[in-house]
């Protein structure tokens, strides 16, 4: 949903032509596009931490009017930010975000208890109760007691992160109370 505030402050979370750069203005309202509907739910408030995360280093490099994400979307159960490029810094905490995603019910924004196979997502013990009561249990669990979480879950293993984003997560933690 447009929201002016959002906007002036991010205008990098809202839609951008590719040519141009320019920001793209839906036809049926005249207004900007915002790219957290192209994401799961749950995912939302993630998107907005990030959104917030990067203005300052953004900012900093004179980038803010300039950056903006090509595509945000959800794939093989985490957040994908596709950008048009910008500092490292800002590209780091973007992964980040991208990382934690694999460990957030992209249904209600709780921590996920679980990861399912087939179409993979990242969901919560009550949300996958609702949907899939009569089916059995997912064959793999994410493990969320990791502290500091740094593993991540790749090609049927756990593969340690270099970075550690245990604040983050605990930020993140206290928003959804
Ligand atoms: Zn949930």
């Amino acid at each position: 949903m447009y929201n002016k505030e959002l906007f002036e402050k991010y205008p990098y979370a809202f839609s951008h032509y590719a040519w141009t750069g320019e920001v793209f203005y839906e036809e049926s309202t005249n207004e900007p596009y915002s790219l957290d509907e192209d994401i799961p739910k749950g995912w939302s408030k993630l998107f907005w931490m990030c959104m917030e995360e990067i203005r300052e280093p953004l900012e900093k490099a004179g980038l803010t009017n300039t950056f903006y994400f090509t595509q945000v979307k959800e794939k093989y159960g985490e957040l994908c930010l596709y950008n048009n490029g910008a500092t490292e810094e800002v590209l780091d905490i973007i992964s980040k975000y991208e990382f934690l995603s694999g460990f957030i019910c992209d249904r209600c924004g709780k921590p996920a208890d679980y990861q399912t196979r087939g179409w993979i997502e990242n969901i919560c013990k009550k949300c996958y109760k609702a949907q899939y009561k009569d089916k059995e249990e997912p064959r793999y669990l994410i493990e969320l007691d990791l502290t500091p979480i740094k593993l991540r879950y790749m090609d049927d293993r756990f593969v340690e992160m270099k970075q550690d984003f245990t604040d983050t997560w605990e930020k993140y933690l206290e928003k959804i109370k």
